[in-house]
């Protein structure tokens, strides 16, 4: 059994890492697989877990419920992509479960919006409200080459479908240096003509892809110089309490998040961790430090040990991710494939 803080009640006091940080969000990967192969993401001939070393969806469950009773107030479904996980809006409307309570404050999700026409009125239903929708590019041919093999339309179809129920979504793109740069201007023009946020996001070295992230990195620091060229970008105080700097543009009334890893450091605040399909708990998605909770859960351990298990492994949490020391060189800084830690 684990000794050390159980006497103060697990469930009671909020989890604070080593550096005082809060940790209220909990982002799960609920798959390592995916209908698409980003070329950023995945290699072309990926080889998927087995599923054997999948939580199932009940130990997810499980795991979810204990992190709310440890004070986590919100949790993003990522991947690999959520929504081609078998029964998975059974996993939302149980975790959604929580909002009614209040214990759970918001409960979202990231998604290439390739299956989200099927399932955006149970997302809703379940009690999400906003939604991350991954998207590079509009032009039909450059995205079956982007995601190797994606359907422009069958994701244009889920988002506009994410838009009927009354969803919130804000498109995420990864900024490519050959890929979409020019494009990117209209992209976000598109994104804030249909009432979406957008944030760019800068390639960051994980998994081994079979290809040299360099060739695709673009600095965000670039970018924007090439946005200022078009637009007045205004900075906004606004912070999604994540790791986007936000400005409005002024031209289109939208607003744009820059995720920039490796030109911005952003740990500082940083109140997240990360659950991976397999039961590791990482604390950083740029850092190895892990705590195994499957082997816990299926050693038949109580939600009070695993509790106490997890505030006690807090002071792993690193005070900042190692992806800068990956910046001259083409090595993945983490081995593993940003789809099995969740994005
Ligand atoms: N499949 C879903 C999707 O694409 O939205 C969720 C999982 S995906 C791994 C989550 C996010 O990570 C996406 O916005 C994707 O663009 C981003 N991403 C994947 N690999 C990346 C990389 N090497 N660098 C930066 N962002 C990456
Ligand atoms: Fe799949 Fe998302 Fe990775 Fe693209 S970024 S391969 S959609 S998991």
């Amino acid at each position: 059994m684990p000794k050390d803080v159980s006497d103060r009640g697990p469930e009671k006091e909020p989890l604070i890492d080593g550096f005082g940080r809060h940790i209220s969000y909990l982002r799960i990967s609920v798959t390592d697989r995916c209908d698409l192969r980003c070329t950023y993401c995945m290699a072309e001939r990926m080889k998927f877990l087995p599923k054997i070393e999948l939580l199932r969806l009940g130990e997810l469950e499980r795991l979810a419920g204990i992190f709310i009773g440890l004070g986590v107030t919100k949790i993003r479904l990522t991947g690999g992509e959520p929504l081609v996980r078998r029964n998975i809006t059974e996993l939302i409307g149980n975790i959604g479960a929580h909002l009614k309570d209040g214990s759970l404050r918001e409960l979202t999700m990231t998604s290439n919006a390739t299956q989200l026409a099927r399932h955006a009125g149970a997302l809703y239903e379940a009690g999400m409200r906003r939604i991350n929708i991954s998207l590079d590019t509009l032009d039909a041919e450059k995205y079956r080459r982007i995601t190797r093999g994606g359907d422009l339309g069958k994701t244009l179809a889920g988002i506009e479908a994410a838009k009927q129920v009354g969803l919130e979504i804000k498109i995420n793109s990864v900024a490519l240096k050959d890929d979409n740069r020019a494009e990117l201007p209209d992209l976000i023009a598109w994104a804030h003509g249909q009432g979406f946020d957008m944030t760019l996001i800068e390639v960051m070295p994980m998994g081994d892809l079979g290809n040299d992230y360099r060739d695709q990195f673009l600095p965000l620091t670039v970018m924007r110089e090439d946005l200022e060229q078009r637009w007045t970008l205004v900075e906004e105080t606004y912070r999604s309490g994540g790791p986007s700097r936000y400005v409005r543009v002024a031209e289109t009334g939208g607003r744009l998040g820059f995720i920039s890893p490796l030109t911005q450091n952003f740990c500082a605040g940083c109140n997240r961790v990360r659950l991976t399909c397999t039961g590791r708990l990482y604390f950083c998605l740029g850092q190895n430090s892990h705590l195994d909770l499957r082997k816990p859960l299926r050693d038949g351990l109580s939600d009070e040990d695993i509790a106490v298990l997890i505030r006690n492994a807090m002071t792993q949490k690193p005070l900042q991710h190692d992806f800068v020391a990956a910046k001259d060189d083409n090595r993945p800084s983490v081995a593993r494939h940003m789809s099995v830690t969740g994005g």
